[in-house]
C-alpha cells in the first residue's frame, strides 16, 4: 500500500487510465493511499474496477525506483543492473551526442504516449525540436485516435473527440455507436446512455461482437470487420432515397454534398447487405431512427477507425451526420470516443510528427514563426515534419532511420502492430532508453531504463474525451529520487546544453503552453490552473480575451459555424476499400482485436494489479460455437492463431456473441499471447497512418499444452 511520510491529506484528482478521466479523491500520507469516487461531471460518482484499484500500484514491489543500465554497456544480452542517475543519464546523453555526430540530428528519435499530461506532451515535442533539433518524434496515439482526428480536421477544420459534452449523450433521442464498447471500456459513461434509455431514447450498436454495450441497445448491427464505411454509405443512400436528408442544413452549413450524393448512389441496400452482412431491414431502421429523432448522435471509435481506410470510414459517418443536419445542434452531432487518458491533449501540443502546440501544422510558416517566438528560437531551426509512429518504428536502426530512441509512457513491444517486427527493429537500435514505472516489455529491451513518477505523484493537466481540460493533482510525493517525465526532460535538456528553454514545474510549463497555443485551433490561452479548479475543468477552445473578461470555454462546438475558412463543414466522397487481407484457403477467418474490462492498453499496469488479474488473468480468443465445432475446439481448449506475421496461443472462449467467421482477441498481453504479434502493419491509412489493427486473415487450430 502507498505510504509516504507526511501529513495525511485528501486530494481531488483523476483516474490514471481512460479518456473519461473519472474524478476521484485520493487520501494519502502516513497511511496507505485510498480513494473514493468523486462527484465530478464526467463520472458523477462512478468508477470502474480499473479506477477503484489504481492505488494498488503506487507501492507495487515491481515498481522501478532506481535507473537500470546494462552491466556491459552496449551489450543488451547483459543484465540490467541498478545505477545512479548520473550514470544512466550520462549514457543516454553520450548516445544522443554520438549518434547525432555520426548520423545526423534525425537519427535520434522520441516516442511518446497518450497518457502523458498536457505539460509533458508539450515539453516532449519541444524537447525533440529544441534540445535535439530532430524531426523524429511521434506517439502511440497514432495507433488510437489518428483516423478520427484526420476526418474531423478535414470535415470540420478542427478535431476535438466529442465536440459536445458527455451530458449530450443523455439528452439524445437516438445514439448510434460504431465500433465502441463503453460498457467494458469506460463503464461509468454508461450512465449517460442509461439516462437516455430511461427517457425512451434508442441506441444502435454497430459491432461484430454482441458486447455488453450491444446487449443494452435497441438494435445491434453485426457487420464484417472492415466494412463500416460501406455501411455508412449505405445508410446515407437510404436517407437520400427516402427523402430524409436535411436539405436546408446541407445548403446553409456545408459544401461538397453533390459529389457525396453521387458517390453513395452505388451503395444499394442489398449490395451493402452483401458486403457487410447487415440486413436491409436493420439498415432502414437505423436511418429512420436517426432521421426522425429530434436529437441524434453518431459516435465512432476504434472498431471503425483502426483500418487502412479509417479516416475515410470516420468521414463516411460524418457525411451521414451532416446530411441529417446533426453537427452543431444541442444533443446532436458526430463524435469519436477517445481511448487513452490524454489521447486528446496528447495530440494537441506537439508530440505528433507533423504538429506544433495549439494543434498547429509544422508545415505552416505562420505557425512555425509563432511557436518559435514562444520558444525563443529561430523558426528556421525548427525541423520539418518527421515519420508517423509505425513508419518511425519500422525504420529503426536503418540508414536514414532513428538509431537512438527515447520512449516515454509507451510499451510498443506490446501495443504496436506486427509487434515482433517492432521488437526486432528495437533490437536494431544503437541505443534505447525507456522511462516507465515498471519494467515493461519495451523497457526489458532497453540500454537504460529510467523510473518515473506515477499519476498520483504528479501535477499537470489532461484533456478528456469531451475536450474538458482538467487537473491531475499530486496526492502524495513520489518515491525519493524518482522524477516525473517533465523533470526528466528538463534535466536531460540541461545536460544537452538547452536547459534555459525548459522547466520541471508543471504550472510554469502550462503558462508557456497557453502562449504557444494562443490563436491556434486548440487554444488554451484563457485557461489557468485556478480556473480549472474553480470550474471543474474548462472546455477548449478558450482564448484569452483582449479586455481581460474570462472566455467561458466551449463545451459545444459548431453551433454557428465550423472551423473551416468558409465556416462550412466539408462533405468528402469516400469509397469502400476492402481490407488489405481477406480470408483465403490458408488463413480462412477474420481476426479482430480489442479490449476487456479488467485490463487497459498494453497491460503494463493492469497486469500487475492483483484484483484485476483475478478477473482477467489471461487473454481468451472468442470463437463462435459453429466455428469451434467445425475445428473441434471446446471451451478453454488452447488454440493457436496464425497469421502472415506470426503465431500466438490463447484459451478459447466459445460464445455466440461473435460472428461465425470472426475471431476476437484482446491486445493487453505480450509474449506468447500477443495479439499484436498477429496484426497487420503493411497497410497504413494514407491520411492518418493508422495500421489495420481491426482486421486481418487468420488460421485457427486446437493445440495441446500452454
Ligand atoms: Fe478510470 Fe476510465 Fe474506469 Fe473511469 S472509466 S475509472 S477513467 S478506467
Amino acid at each position: 500500500p502507498a505510504r509516504r511520510a507526511g501529513t495525511t491529506r485528501t486530494t481531488l484528482t483523476h483516474c490514471p487510465y481512460c479518456s473519461l478521466q473519472c474524478g476521484m479523491e485520493v487520501t494519502a500520507g502516513d497511511r496507505p493511499a485510498t480513494l473514493v469516487p468523486a462527484d465530478f461531471p464526467t463520472n458523477r460518482g462512478g468508477l470502474c474496477s480499473k479506477g477503484w484499484s489504481s492505488t494498488e500500484l503506487l507501492d507495487h514491489p515491481e515498481r522501478l525506483l532506481r535507473p537500470l543500465v546494462r552491466s556491459i554497456p552496449g551489450d543488451r544480452t547483459s543484465p540490467l543492473v541498478e545505477a545512479t542517475w548520473d550514470d544512466a543519464l550520462g549514457r543516454l546523453v553520450d548516445a544522443i551526442e554520438r549518434t547525432q555526430r555520426v548520423h545526423g540530428r534525425d537519427a535520434v528519435g522520441c516516442f511518446g504516449g497518450g497518457s502523458l499530461t498536457n505539460e509533458q506532451a508539450y515539453q516532449f515535442g519541444k524537447f525533440a525540436r529544441v534540445a535535439l533539433r530532430t524531426s523524429a518524434i511521434d506517439y502511440n496515439g497514432r495507433f488510437c485516435m489518428s483516423s478520427a482526428a484526420g476526418a474531423a480536421n478535414r470535415a470540420f477544420g478542427l478535431d476535438r473527440g466529442m465536440p459536445f459534452p458527455l451530458a449530450d449523450i443523455a439528452a439524445a433521442d437516438v445514439v448510434v455507436l460504431v465500433g465502441s464498447n463503453p460498457a467494458d471500456t469506460m463503464p461509468p459513461a454508461m450512465q449517460y446512455f442509461d439516462a437516455g434509455r430511461e427517457r425512451g431514447a434508442q441506441h444502435v450498436v454497430v459491432d461484430p461482437r454482441r458486447t455488453a454495450t450491444a446487449r443494452s441497445a435497441a438494435l445491434h448491427l453485426q457487420p464484417l470487420p472492415g466494412t463500416d464505411l460501406a455501411l455508412a454509405n449505405g445508410l446515407l443512400h437510404i436517407a437520400l432515397a427516402e427523402g430524409l436528408v436535411d436539405e436546408a442544413y446541407v445548403a446553409a452549413r456545408t459544401s461538397g454534398f453533390d459529389e457525396v450524393r453521387a458517390g453513395v448512389a452505388a451503395y444499394w441496400p442489398d449490395r451493402v447487405e452483401r458486403l457487410t452482412g447487415v440486413p436491409v431491414a436493420d439498415q432502414r431502421r437505423t436511418v429512420f431512427a436517426l432521421a426522425r429523432a429530434e436529437r441524434a448522435i453518431v459516435l465512432t471509435a476504434r472498431g471503425a477507425e483502426q483500418h487502412r481506410s479509417g479516416t475515410d470510414t470516420a468521414q463516411a459517418y460524418i457525411n451521414l451526420a451532416l446530411a441529417l443536419g446533426l453537427p452543431g445542434r444541442p444533443g446532436s452531432g458526430w463524435g469519436t470516443v477517445t481511448g487513452q487518458g490524454n489521447g486528446q491533449g496528447g495530440r494537441e501540443h506537439g508530440q505528433k510528427a507533423d504538429q506544433l502546440p495549439g494543434y498547429r501544422s509544422l508545415r505552416d510558416p505562420a505557425a512555425r514563426a509563432h511557436v518559435a517566438a514562444v520558444w525563443g528560437i529561430d523558426p528556421d531551426d525548427l525541423p520539418a515534419p518527421g515519420r508517423s509512429a509505425f513508419e518511425l518504428l519500422d525504420a529503426l536502426g536503418t540508414d536514414g532511420g532513428v538509431r537512438t530512441l527515447l520512449v516515454l509512457a509507451s510499451n510498443v513491444a506490446v501495443s504496436a502492430p506486427d509487434a515482433r517486427r517492432v521488437i526486432r527493429r528495437l533490437g536494431d537500435l544503437d541505443f534505447l532508453a525507456v522511462s516507465d514505472f515498471f519494467l515493461s516489455e519495451t523497457a526489458e529491451l532497453a540500454d537504460v531504463v529510467l523510473p518515473s513518477a506515477m499519476w498520483a505523484e504528479e501535477d499537470g493537466t489532461m484533456t478528456n474525451v469531451e475536450g474538458r481540460v482538467i487537473r491531475r493533482r499530486r496526492s502524495l510525493d513520489p518515491p525519493p529520487g524518482v522524477p516525473d517525465d517533465l523533470q526528466l526532460l528538463a534535466t536531460l535538456a540541461d545536460r544537452l546544453g538547452a536547459g534555459q528553454h525548459f522547466s520541471g514545474d508543471p504550472e510554469t510549463v502550462f503558462e508557456e503552453l497557453r502562449r504557444a497555443s494562443a490563436g491556434g485551433v486548440a487554444d488554451y490561452s484563457g485557461i489557468s490552473y485556478r480556473r480549472i479548479d474553480d470550474e471543474q475543468g474548462v472546455f477548449w477552445p478558450c482564448p484569452d480575451t483582449p479586455d481581460g473578461t474570462a472566455h467561458p470555454g466551449t463545451p459545444r462546438l459548431f453551433a454557428e459555424r465550423f472551423a473551416t475558412p468558409d465556416g462550412r463543414a466539408r462533405f468528402v466522397r469516400v469509397e469502400h476499400v476492402d481490407a488489405h487481407e481477406r480470408p483465403d484457403d490458408e488463413y480462412p477467418y477474420v481476426l479482430t482485436t480489442g479490449r476487456v474490462l479488467a485490463q487497459y492498453q498494453s497491460g503494463t499496469q493492469t497486469r500487475r494489479t492483483r484484483s484485476l488479474q483475478m478477473v482477467a488473468p489471461t487473454p481468451r480468443a472468442e470463437l463462435h460455437p459453429d466455428l469451434a465445432r467445425r475445428l473441434g475446439i471446446g471451451p478453454d481448449d488452447v488454440v493457436e492463431l496464425t497469421t502472415r506475421r506470426g503465431r500466438a496461443r490463447f484459451h478459447a472462449l466459445v460464445t455466440d456473441a461473435i460472428r461465425p467467421d470472426v475471431v476476437f482477441v484482446p491486445f493487453h498481453w505480450g509474449g506468447g499471447s500477443s495479439a499484436n504479434a498477429l496484426t497487420d502493419a503493411d497497410a497504413l491509412d494514407p491520411t492518418s497512418k493508422m495500421p489495420a489493427f481491426k482486421v486481418c486473415a487468420v488460421a485457427v487450430a486446437r493445440v495441446e499444452g500452454p
